[in-house]
């Protein structure tokens, strides 16, 4: 086990978050997480395996009753001071998140970390404002019903925005009441390890938040399956979050899904190009394409197609990929090696399947990237029913496929088994609404793309999973509904009536 030390100012925390304290795997047992830029380990970071979920899961359950009946505006102020701390150390945080996932620097500087704090600052002020109702009942007794947290809440992540979702799922969960054990993907273990010395730091008791990296096959799978866990909430693919739904089958946790997408990206003839061609570069090559979210089929008007991919294809090779530390890089590497191998072999499947490379579907032929995981930015004219245009590739890959009316944009956008986000591109007020309302999914976003707040929810219909992130949405999902009756001075006949 290494000791603390830094990387290019960022402090890098490698052991496992327990009760309030840094400790080794019970075995000792380490994993390295590595630079995608350069394929350098950054770390050995201890593996948490099931007993070790089992110790964050006592301490979780030993610190719930007393964070419970903690006033609601004092958990509340620790999730603001967590905001004002995170804001305090953006540089480093952002600096530890691009050197572990590969997001360009400019990106973790000014959207994950910014948001992971506005998140936290959102659900601290909405702790004490977590209401509850009174019922119109019978006269002479008052209904009323409060809504009370969950218990432990396990948490399982993937790697692609590892620290913007620890507030995602950690934000409300707190506010509400519960206290957490997060596991981490073990390829991006290091932000959410940070943000627990964090939140040490400003004071969040020990045992409320516990974070054990680990393998999600032995480490997650016994999370999900642990009977003193009331509730998973679950971002990842929608195969594991299969697997997860039948771990949680013993003691009937509660499930929150948040899983694959193919976001449909529809330009019509009548939007605005110059906005749509930087709009949909956004939504596929923010991140490399590794987002839920991200718009990976464009659909084009035939009648604007041909001058919409000269100019978007342009763009797309003028994006700077780079070493994610340099404050000029537009597009880092992918997270991992293998990940990159599952992007490529995409672009042989399209090549199989007849789909045309427009640009792209290869690795930069630039010697200081060479040791890096990186790909250019690809665009694919493939048929809808391709599997390139059903499969989710979490990549920096987009598909083009053109339409001839408003019926087969939406037949198209329609046509795949996610329905996460989508997005559409036009002047025409009636046209937004109407094709906003037939797009089966849980976001539409309309002359823009990717657009995330923490009061607005977030999550998506069919196999994108279920359950709602951000927002009152959030709060309903970390809380539960207790009804209290209460006899004022009903007047009721005996119901066995006796002389
Ligand atoms: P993944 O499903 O392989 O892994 C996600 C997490 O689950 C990791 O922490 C992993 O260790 C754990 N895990 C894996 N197998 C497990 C098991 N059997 N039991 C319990 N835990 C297990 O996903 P990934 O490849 O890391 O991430 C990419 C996927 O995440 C994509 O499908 C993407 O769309 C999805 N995603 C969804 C959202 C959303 O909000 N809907 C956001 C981001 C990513």
């Amino acid at each position: 086990m290494t000791v603390i030390e830094r990387r290019e100012g960022a402090r890098i925390q490698d052991r496992l978050f327990i009760g309030g304290r840094f400790v080794d795997a019970l075995d000792g047992a380490t994993f390295e997480t590595r630079n995608p830029h350069d394929d350098s380990v950054l770390a050995n970071v201890a593996q948490a395996a099931p007993d070790d979920i089992d110790r964050a899961v006592a301490a979780a359950a030993a610190a719930y009753p007393a964070w419970a009946r903690r006033a609601a505006v004092d958990r509340g102020r620790l999730l603001l001071k967590l905001a004002d701390r995170i804001e305090e150390a953006a540089d480093e945080l952002a600096t530890l998140e691009s050197l572990d996932t590969g997001h360009p620097i400019r990106d973790s500087r000014r959207l994950d970390v910014v948001r992971t704090a506005a998140t936290f600052r959102y659900f601290g002020g909405m702790a004490d404002k977590i209401q509850g109702d009174v019922i119109p009942v019978e006269v002479g007794f008052l209904n009323y019903v409060q809504r009370e947290p969950l218990g432990v809440v396990g948490m399982i992540v993937p790697w692609n925005f590892p620290l913007m979702f620890c507030s995602w799922k950690m934000g409300p969960a707190l506010a509400a009441g519960n206290t957490v054990v997060m596991k981490p993907a073990a390829l991006t273990p290091l932000s959410a390890l940070r943000l627990a010395e964090l939140m040490a730091e400003v004071g969040v008791p020990e045992g409320v938040v516990n974070i054990v990296p680990g393998p999600g096959r032995s480490a997650g799978l016994h999370l999900a399956q642990h009977p003193d866990v009331a509730k998973i909430a679950f971002t990842g693919s929608t195969e594991t979050g299969r697997e997860i739904v039948r771990a949680s089958a013993g003691n009937l946790k509660r499930i929150q899904l948040e899983l694959g997408g193919k976001g449909a990206n529809i330009v019509f003839a009548d939007a605005d190009l110059t906005a749509a061609v930087n709009g949909s570069a956004f939504a596929i090559f923010h991140n490399q394409g590794q987002a839920c979210i991200a718009g990976s089929r464009l659909m084009l008007d035939e009648t604007i197609a041909e001058e919409f991919l000269a100019r978007f294809i342009e763009l797309a090779d003028s994006i700077r990929v780079g070493d994610p530390l340099q404050p000029s890089t537009e597009m880092g590497p992918l997270t991992s090696r293998e990940h990159r191998e599952r992007v490529l072999s995409y672009v042989e499947i399209a090549r199989s399947e007849g789909g045309e490379i427009l640009t792209g579907g290869d690795i930069p032929n630039d010697p200081a990237l060479a040791k890096g995981y990186y790909i250019r930015p690809t665009v694919v004219r493939a048929a809808g029913r391709s599997r390139v245009s059903q499969e989710e590739v979490f990549g920096p890959l987009v598909t083009v496929t053109t339409f001839r009316s408003d019926a087969e944009a939406v037949r198209l956008a329609n046509e795949v088994e996610y329905g996460l986000g989508g997005g559409l591109w036009t002047r025409d007020v009636s046209r937004a609404h109407r094709i906003a309302t037939q797009l089966h999914t849980g976001m539409v976003w309309i002359n823009t793309y990717k657009r995330v707040n923490p009061g607005s929810p977030f999550g998506g219909v069919g196999r994108s999973g279920y359950g709602r992130e951000m927002g009152f949405e959030a709060i309903h999902d970390y809380t539960q509904a207790k009804s209290v009756w209460l006899n004022v001075d009903a007047d009721i006949p005996p119901f066995y009536a006796r002389d």
